[in-house]
C-alpha cells in the first residue's frame, strides 16, 4: 500500500563545465558523460532528468535523503567532474569552469555549481517547475519573483487564494555580505521592494506559506566572492512549487512574459533583456542575450512526469521577439551606460582597471592644461 504522502526532496544543481566553440551549450559527449555517471548511482534516486540552459547543464533529482545531503551533493559534482573530463578531451570552452575546488567536501554549495532544492511532503498531484538561466546573475530572478508574490497586477491569485492573499515570507540575501533577511507579506512590503530594486546585491533565496511551507528554493551563491575574484557571472537556476495554496503554473511562467533587464551577456558586462526560450536552447551568437527555460514538471511518489516545455507554446514566439528588439535597442547604444554595467559589476573588471589607470595617469590638476587656462579665463576676464 502506498503512503498518503511521503516526504521527497527535489534536488537541482547546475554547472557550466564547457561550451563548444565558446559559451554557447554543452556538448553531447558532456552531457552524455553527465548522464552515464548519475545513471551508474541511480539507486540514490527515485528519479532525475537532465538537461541544459546554453553553457549550463542541469540535473534534477528526486531523493529522500533531504536537502545538503552529501552522497547528493557527491553525484552531482562527480557528475560535473566527468562531464569536465569530456570538456578537456574535446577542447571545450571553459571546462571545468564551474567547479572551483580540487576535491569534493561534503556539499557543492560554495565549490561552484548552483543549488536549488526543496523538502517536502508531496501532495498527490504535485506540481513545479524549474527556471534555469544562462548570461545574467541571481538577481535576475527578482523581478519575476515579485510579480509571482506581490504584484497583484500581475497575477490576480495574489487576490482571490485565500493562501496566497495572506501573503508569504520571502527570504532575501546580501550576496556582498553573505547574510539572508526573513522578510514578511504584507507589512514588510516596501522593504522587500527598495531590496528587489538592487538586483546586483540583494537576491531573493527562498519564499514559504506563512504556514512554514516551501514554495520556491533559488540558487544564490555568486562565483566572485567564492573565488575571491569574479570568474564568471553564476547563472541561477530556482524551483517553485505551484498550484493550490501555492501561484498556479501560469501565474509563475507569465512572470517572465515582459523581457526585463538583466545583467550579463557578452563578457557579463552588459544589460540585457531575459528572453525565455526552449528547453535545451544554446545561448544565442548575436551578443549572447540572456536566456530562461521553463522545466514544468509533475511528480508522484517522487517520479517525475515531465518536463513540459513551458515557453514553447506560439505566444512565447513574440515575446522571444519583443526580447530581441529590446536586446537590439539597448546594443544600439554600444558601450554607453546603461548598455554596460557599472565598473564594479564588470565581469572584466581588470582590463577595465587597465584602461582607467591610463586615464588617471593622464589627470593633471586643471592649472597648466588649456582645458584649465580657457577656464581660468573664463572665471576671471581681466
Ligand atoms: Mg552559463
Amino acid at each position: 500500500m502506498e503512503t498518503e504522502f511521503m516526504r521527497i526532496t527535489v534536488s537541482v544543481i547546475k554547472a557550466d563545465v564547457g561550451g563548444v566553440g565558446g559559451h554557447t551549450k554543452p556538448s553531447d559527449g558532456l552531457i552524455n558523460a553527465i548522464r552515464d555517471t548519475v545513471k551508474n548511482s541511480a539507486d540514490l534516486l527515485i528519479d532525475h532528468y537532465i538537461g541544459y540552459c546554453g553553457d549550463d547543464t542541469h540535473i534534477v533529482m528526486t531523493h529522500t535523503h533531504g536537502v545538503d545531503d552529501q552522497s547528493i551533493h557527491k553525484l552531482a559534482w562527480d557528475a560535473f567532474i566527468a562531464g569536465t573530463k569530456v570538456a578537456k578531451e574535446e577542447g571545450l570552452y571553459g571546462a571545468g569552469q564551474d567547479l572551483l575546488k580540487d576535491s569534493f567536501s561534503g556539499n557543492v554549495k560554495g565549490m561552484g555549481p548552483g543549488v536549488a532544492e526543496l523538502e517536502f511532503e508531496e501532495r498527490p498531484n504535485e506540481a513545479f517547475t524549474v527556471f534555469a538561466a544562462d548570461k545574467t546573475e541571481p538577481g535576475a530572478f527578482n523581478y519575476p519573483i515579485y510579480r509571482m508574490f506581490v504584484d497583484a497586477l500581475s497575477n490576480t491569485g495574489l487576490i482571490v487564494n485565500q493562501s496566497l492573499a495572506a501573503g508569504v515570507r520571502i527570504n532575501i540575501m546580501d550576496v556582498e555580505k553573505a547574510k539572508i533577511a526573513e522578510l514578511s507579506l504584507w507589512e514588510d512590503k516596501p522593504t522587500i521592494e527598495a531590496a528587489l530594486m538592487y538586483p546586483g546585491r540583494y537576491v531573493v533565496d527562498s519564499v514559504y506559506t506563512k504556514d512554514g511551507e516551501p514554495i520556491l528554493d533559488a540558487s544564490t551563491d555568486r562565483l566572485h566572492n567564492i573565488a575571491g575574484t569574479y570568474v564568471g557571472k553564476d547563472d541561477p537556476i530556482c524551483l517553485v512549487r505551484t498550484q493550490k495554496d501555492f501561484p498556479a503554473t501560469e501565474e509563475v511562467g507569465s512572470a517572465f512574459n515582459n523581457p526585463h533587464y538583466v545583467a550579463g551577456n557578452t563578457r557579463g558586462s552588459h544589460n540585457m533583456p531575459l528572453m525565455p526560450v526552449k528547453l535545451n536552447s544554446a545561448a544565442t551568437i548575436n551578443f549572447c542575450i540572456p536566456i530562461v527555460e521553463a522545466l514544468v514538471f509533475s511528480m508522484h511518489n517522487g517520479l517525475l512526469t515531465g518536463p513540459f516545455d513551458g515557453f514553447s507554446t506560439p505566444d512565447w514566439d513574440y515575446i522571444r521577439e519583443n526580447a530581441t528588439k529590446k536586446a537590439m535597442a539597448m546594443r544600439s547604444q554600444g558601450f554607453i551606460h546603461p548598455a554596460t554595467l557599472v565598473p564594479s559589476e564588470l565581469e572584466y573588471a581588470q582590463g577595465y582597471k587597465a584602461r582607467m589607470d591610463i586615464l588617471e595617469s593622464k589627470m593633471k590638476t586643471m592649472e597648466g592644461t588649456v582645458a584649465g587656462k580657457k577656464r581660468e579665463n573664463y572665471e576671471d576676464p581681466d
